[in-house]
């Protein structure tokens, strides 16, 4: 059955070759006991370790079942090992880290036997070999004899059809050597045992056929066999070591060095804790400008101007000046046009769209306000004298689309003093969170401002009087000219009241913007209604100026041509006859009214030409793009550097690998030696830094996610937001995996150098 032809091997040292093996030609019989004897070197561990396909032959053949192995590959070997070889060594051989039962399964786990079958068979061989009692055990709790014992228990299990033992009683006294040699003599009876010993006595009593070596040729042989009368043919199911396998095996042996795989795993997942706090931070940042924009920008109004640049955030940032390394070193200068190399829009206000304005449901806006180039000519009447005021700069309030329960100067202002006005010739001053006021408006009101402090009593009650064009304007021949009968004119006004003093509400966003927005100075203002300018424009457009004005194609004040920068519309607004705004701002209720304003304001583009489309700027939209592309370009350089000690530890994790590699050389013999693949091999250790790199992962969400609370804590300090950083479920799944991915990289190199290990030298490592 077993048959080698004119085997040799010899070993390469540096400078020095020697010969192990020199032309051996051996038939052995399917059932003996075979004991081979000779003195140290001689080559009989060789002479094992080739018929056992451990080690492997310069030359000649092993004829295994009638069948060469000249043609065998790394795989044919394993499967032979694990199907028809069972070792037995000098040293036992056994996995240290996992127990007795565990150690015999093995090689059939490695051989895909079912769990069920290989536990049933391995505890029938081990009551075989009297240890029962053991199974649990681990190798360092028996004696010698036991785990040799064990050890036979393991080559017998998948039933092998030759037992190699290489002097299996080498390592022990000679009660328990008598002992473990009647269990070799028992288990020959149907097998082929072929037994290495320098001892010549034990051989004798037990072998039935003895072979001396010296120097690597057989010089006697006992029973030689002459002729090989086997007709079997060589058929063998190869072997393959599942990936649960290899994990419980790397899981078994991490457990015995917990500190050291905790420490790795926790020195690796800094940069998963890095990565992970950054991520959560812009994660939970973006979050909270959704809700800002949700809560407070959605009041942010959407902007219609008259001209309006198409520019997106990127285009503003991109408008930073360039750094100086671009200046160029040439004596020539290049004519440049800044308009026209911005996109400049012209939006044409035109009855249609500014009806379509008022149409918006009302249900989406607070308002809508209208800022117009209409001129207001004022009289105030200060002790008997009246003076003409048109500096003066006034504020409309929105256009409130819906009747509501409180208007918006309710909602957005608090009253200080008086009352809130009750019809459009009511007026309230708003004055700005330090209570100030523009000193020209003062003045104007002839409020004597060398004094530090004004009662607001000073202010309520105060007229003002606003002139209509045909009262203001006298028609003298072919032009208009101001009226100067100021007396006159100041009994035709309308007559404005100041009721209240208002305050833009401190929490209240839209009181701000529409300070901000009106072209009033900083400090305070007069607010009227919509209402108002809409009456006054009413009056006006049918003005004799207005009229007169119609008909002339020069400025019917100045004299003046118009210009494509001073137009007639632009002359009959400021007089007060159209009723059409330079700007138009319109204020959402909330950040989905703001959505439906938008689809809205888009429906109206719809079908239209470039020319004729309304651009409109969404205010908020850009300062969130802009805030959150800081934060994004931060959080890649964070990411970045985090990304290194994520390289870092992964290299660190190779070297941990590596020094596991050394340290479970003689577990990977020992694998070896029962059939393991190279592949399962480096299987084994892929499994460890799997292990590994999921622990980094896990510890480094851990860690990362308890870490969030004191900054969180910080963060509240510091901009009194709640819970800005915020991990998502996704980040942290993706995390784990880039870690274990990493580890497992990391460990690649050693886990090959593992596999390729020879299982010889393996087996000889302490
Ligand atoms: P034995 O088991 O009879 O003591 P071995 O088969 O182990 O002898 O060794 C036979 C000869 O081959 C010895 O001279 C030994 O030094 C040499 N030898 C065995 N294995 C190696 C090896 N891996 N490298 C170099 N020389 C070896
Ligand atoms: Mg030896």
């Amino acid at each position: 059955m077993l048959e080698l032809k004119n085997i040799k091997k010899s070993y390469t040292l540096a400078n020095y070759t020697q010969l192990a093996l020199n032309d051996i030609s051996l038939k052995f019989r399917k059932n003996e006991f075979v004991a081979v004897l000779g003195q140290s070197g001689s080559g009989k561990t060789t002479l094992l370790n080739i018929i056992g396909g451990l080690d492997h032959y310069d030359s000649g053949d092993l004829i295994i079942n009638n069948k060469s192995t000249k043609k065998f590959k790394d795989t044919d070997w394993d499967a032979y090992r694990n199907n028809c070889i069972g070792f037995i060594f000098q040293s036992y051989n056994l996995i240290s880290h996992i127990n007795i039962l565990a150690n015999v399964e093995l090689g059939m786990t490695l051989s895909g036997v079912s769990k069920k079958e290989r536990r049933q068979k391995a505890i029938e061989v081990l009551k075989k070999v009297g240890l029962e009692n053991h199974i649990n055990k681990k190798p360092n709790q028996l004696s010698g004899g036991q785990m040799q014992r064990v050890a036979i228990a393991r080559a017998l299990v998948n039933n092998p059809d030759i037992i190699l033992a290489d002097e299996p009683t080498g390592a022990l006294d000679s009660k328990t050597s008598v002992q473990i040699m009647e269990l070799i003599k028992e288990i020959a009876k149907d097998k082929l045992v072929i037994m290495v010993t320098h001892n010549s006595e034990l051989a004798h009593d037990y072998a039935n056929r003895i072979i001396e070596l010296k120097d690597g040729n057989i010089i006697s042989d006992t029973n030689k066999l002459e002729k090989q009368n086997n007709n079997k043919t060589y058929t063998i199911k190869k072997t393959a070591m599942s990936f649960l396998t290899a994990l419980s095996l790397s899981f078994n042996n991490i457990k015995t060095k917990k500190g050291r795989t905790l420490l790795t795993a926790f020195a690796s997942s800094i940069g998963i804790i890095g990565i992970s706090i950054i991520l959560s931070l812009s994660n939970g940042f973006d979050m909270q400008i959704d809700q800002f924009e949700k809560d407070t920008l959605s009041s942010f109004p959407i902007t219609i101007s008259r001209q309006t640049t198409e520019m997106s955030p990127e285009d503003m940032m991109s408008m930073t000046p360039d750094k100086s390394d671009s200046y160029i070193d040439e004596e020539v200068i290049y004519p440049y046009d800044t308009a026209s190399s911005m996109l400049i829009h012209k939006n044409v206000f035109t009855d249609d769209y500014l009806n379509y304005i008022n149409n918006i449901n009302p249900d989406y806006t607070i308002g809508v306000s209208y800022l117009r180039t209409m001129s207001l000519n004022m009289l105030i009447k200060n002790d008997d004298k009246i003076n003409y005021v048109n500096n003066l700069s006034l504020s409309s309030l929105p256009k409130e689309l819906k009747e509501s329960e409180e208007t918006f100067l309710e909602s957005a202002y608090d009253l200080l003093k008086g009352s809130y006005p009750k019809d459009k010739a009511e007026i309230v001053v708003a004055v700005n969170e330090k209570n100030r006021l523009e000193k020209n408006i003062l003045e104007a009101l002839g409020i004597d401002t060398s004094k530090e402090e004004i009662s607001f009593d000073e202010l309520i009650g105060k007229e003002i009087k606003i002139i209509l064009n045909d009262d203001f304007y006298k028609n003298n021949n072919d032009y208009f000219v101001p009226n100067m009968n100021y007396d006159e004119m100041y009994d035709e006004g309308i007559t404005l009241k100041i009721v209240g003093i208002v305050r833009g509400k401190e929490d209240n966003m839209l009181a701000q913007i529409v300070n901000a927005m009106s072209m009033s100075q900083g400090a305070g203002n007069i607010l009227y209604s919509n209402e108002l300018a809409e009456y006054i424009i009413e009056q006006n457009k049918d003005s004799l100026i207005v009229k007169a004005q119609q008909d002339l194609d020069y400025n019917i004040l100045t004299g003046e041509k118009f210009t494509e920068n001073y137009t007639k519309d632009d002359m009959l607004a400021y007089l007060g006859a159209k009723d059409i705004p330079y700007i138009i701002n319109i204020y959402p209720v909330d950040f989905e009214a703001k959505e439906n304003i938008i689809s809205y304001l888009n429906d109206y583009n719809k079908d239209k030409s470039d020319e004729d489309k309304i651009v409109y700027t969404d205010l908020a939209d850009t300062f969130s793009t802009l805030s959150s592309n800081i934060m994004d370009a931060i959080g890649w350089v964070l990411i970045a550097f985090s990304g290194i000690s994520l390289i870092v530890s992964s290299i660190m994790i190779g070297i941990i690998t590596y020094i596991s590699v050394l340290e479970r050389t003689k577990e990977i013999g020992i694998l070896r030696s029962l059939g393991a693949r190279k592949k399962d091999v480096s299987r084994v250790f892929n499994a460890e830094t799997f292990i590994i790199g999921l622990a980094s992962g896990l510890i480094g969400i851990i860690i990362a996610r308890l870490l969030l609370f004191p900054i969180n804590a910080i963060l509240k300090d510091l901009t009194n937001l709640d819970n800005v950083a915020i991990m998502n479920p996704i980040h942290t799944l993706i995390l784990i995996t880039v870690a274990i991915i990493l580890t497992l990289i990391g460990g690649l190199i050693p886990a090959v150098i593992a596999s390729r290990k020879n299982p010889v030298e393996a087996l000889r490592t302490e």
